[in-house]
């Protein structure tokens, strides 16, 4: 008997995610594909660092104390443990949904329009939900064939909806969304003290060489500190601001995108649902609440019976080719990706037929899957009562 040897190229699923991400490690580390302003991130970061370690810290350690290059040392690990971290993680990218799902999904929302007249706008696919007794609306994605859940957003430049989707930063190479934003804080954070550690000794290094050997030998003698001063001076603004920024919206738990829209404030008039009225509960909340495994199984082995969501190549109608003008207080009965956001009575799944509600609260409804629930006319809109925290 001859053994034969069929050898078979493994096909993991972050090598068919659609979206326009970049992977590399065998799907470990994911980013956005234009990584440009990144590589400048580290540039500066590092070569700033260096000159510091090269120019001042061996003076300053002998002149002073030998903690300020190991705190520096420490500080500067951790702003590039959080800057990596930020850069190569899912930011918390939803699966668009599969063919079937999307056709389903689909159809349930042509049964709950009814007929629309050629020429006549159809009505905006929108879907309400009741959060902490206040109406969020979740918006369909026409790319990814989704009803969007609370929070997210879909980013154009990564072609992908982001769960607590906060903005793309062109300066870590990635969206920040909800699995990365505490890290992203807490790199803008600990940056903001490194260069202000480090301007603050370059100041200090010149003050005290120049006493010894004068201020323009010093210039001379280290020509660093010059370039170091200037960095870390345009950049202190900016990165102090951004935490500054940040820490502001950590305290209402709010994202950037969501104060850019004006979600919970100016002409819309409803007060954030997830915020807890209280800035030490909305910080922690941010910064200590649980973490979340990725969704996408990036490192997943292809099944060619069953295609994964997230392994579904892109088909030509996944496009927005079905648009349609937004008219505003319209509401549809097709399912939604439910997140934490998401009151645990509207998670009915992808391919959830519609719920009939009675008042606000609906019946449990078990989910199913596409090709075992066909669409009902049920034109009643969900809206949920519950406590989101
Ligand atoms: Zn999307
Ligand atoms: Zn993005």
């Amino acid at each position: 008997m001859s053994a034969v040897m069929i050898s078979r190229k493994v096909t993991r699923k972050w090598e068919k995610l659609p979206g326009k991400n970049t992977f590399c490690c065998d799907g470990r580390v994911m980013m956005a594909r234009q990584k440009g302003v990144f590589y400048l991130t580290l540039f500066l970061i590092v070569g700033t660092c260096a000159l510091f370690f090269a120019f001042e810290c061996p003076y300053l350690a002998v002149r002073l104390s030998a903690a300020i290059p190991v705190f520096a040392i420490v500080l500067f690990l951790f702003v590039m443990a959080m800057l990596l971290r930020t850069s190569f993680s899912d930011p918390g990218v939803l699966p668009r949904a599969l063919p079937e799902e999307a056709n389903f999904i689909e159809m349930e929302i042509e049964a709950a329009n009814g007929s629309i007249q050629a020429g006549q706008r159809p009505p905006p696919r929108i879907r309400n939900v009741q959060i902490n007794n206040q109406i969020v609306k979740l918006k369909y994605c026409y790319t990814c064939k989704i009803f969007r859940p609370p929070r997210a957003s879909h980013c154009s430049i990564c072609d992908n909806c982001v769960d607590r989707f906060d903005h793309h930063c062109p300066w870590v190479g990635n969206c920040v969304g909800k699995r990365n934003y505490r890290y992203f804080y807490l790199f803008t954070l600990s940056l903001s003290l490194l260069t202000i550690y480090i301007f603050t000794f370059d100041i200090v290094h010149v003050a005290l060489r120049s006493m010894d050997s004068g201020f323009l030998n010093t210039l001379k003698e280290t020509p660093g500190t010059v370039i170091e001063v200037l960095v870390c001076f345009f950049t202190l603004w900016s990165v102090v601001g951004l935490t500054g920024f940040h820490t502001y919206l950590i305290s209402l738990n709010q994202t950037t995108n969501e104060d850019i829209k004006g979600s919970w404030s100016g002409k819309n008039r409803i007060q954030n649902p997830y915020s807890h009225k209280n800035i030490i509960k909305n910080c922690c909340e941010v910064l200590c609440g649980p973490t979340y495994p990725s969704v996408l199984d990036r490192r997943g082995l292809m099944s060619v019976e069953a295609p994964s969501s997230t392994s579904s190549p892109p088909t030509p109608d996944n496009a927005a080719t079905k648009s349609n003008p937004a008219t505003p207080n319209t509401k549809t009965t097709a399912p939604l990706i439910p997140n934490e956001h998401t009151p645990d009575e509207a998670k009915p799944g992808i391919g959830t037929p519609p719920q009939k509600t009675n008042g606000s609260i609906p019946k449990e409804g078990k989910p199913s899957s596409p090709r075992d629930a066909s669409p009902k006319r049920s034109p009643a809109p969900i809206v949920v009562k519950e406590s989101a925290h």
